[in-house]
């Protein structure tokens, strides 16, 4: 498992708080459509606060632009070399399936992936000093 803890992508992958990789990050699972994304504001193991300043999560977008590129992407090629019969539109049908499916989870995950750029773990972030 190359998502080990400790690593950012453990945090990524298992929607965990970025510093102490212990809280959760959000408020609820991707697909609680009543909270959708939200962000919790602090974590509740290091009580690092997620929301740094207000309006960070806008910076999200670009992630989740740049996400919502490569599964374009993926879904493309992946037709492309094995499904090669699939006609164009049901390719295109294929990817916005796929974009509306996943749209919440890569939400948050755009969110976690923002958040990592900003704050780093630290091992003993649960450690009160
Ligand atoms: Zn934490």
């Amino acid at each position: 498992m190359i998502a080990r803890k400790g690593t950012k992508l453990y945090s990524i992958v298992k929607l965990k708080c970025p510093h102490c990789h212990e809280g959760q990050f959000l408020e609820s699972h991707p697909y609680d459509f009543k909270k959708l994304g939200d962000v919790r504001s602090e974590c509740e193991v290091c009580h690092i606060q997620y929301e740094r300043e207000p309006g960070f999560y806008y910076g999200a977008m670009y992630v989740s632009y740049a996400l919502g590129v490569a599964l374009f992407v993926t879904v493309w090629t992946t037709c492309n070399l094995w499904f090669d019969w699939l006609t164009v539109w049901s390719q295109i049908g294929l990817v916005i399936f796929f974009t509306i499916v996943l749209s919440p989870y890569l939400f948050a995950l755009s969110k976690i992936i923002w958040a990592n750029f900003f704050i780093s773990y630290k091992s003993n972030a649960t450690v009160r000093e």
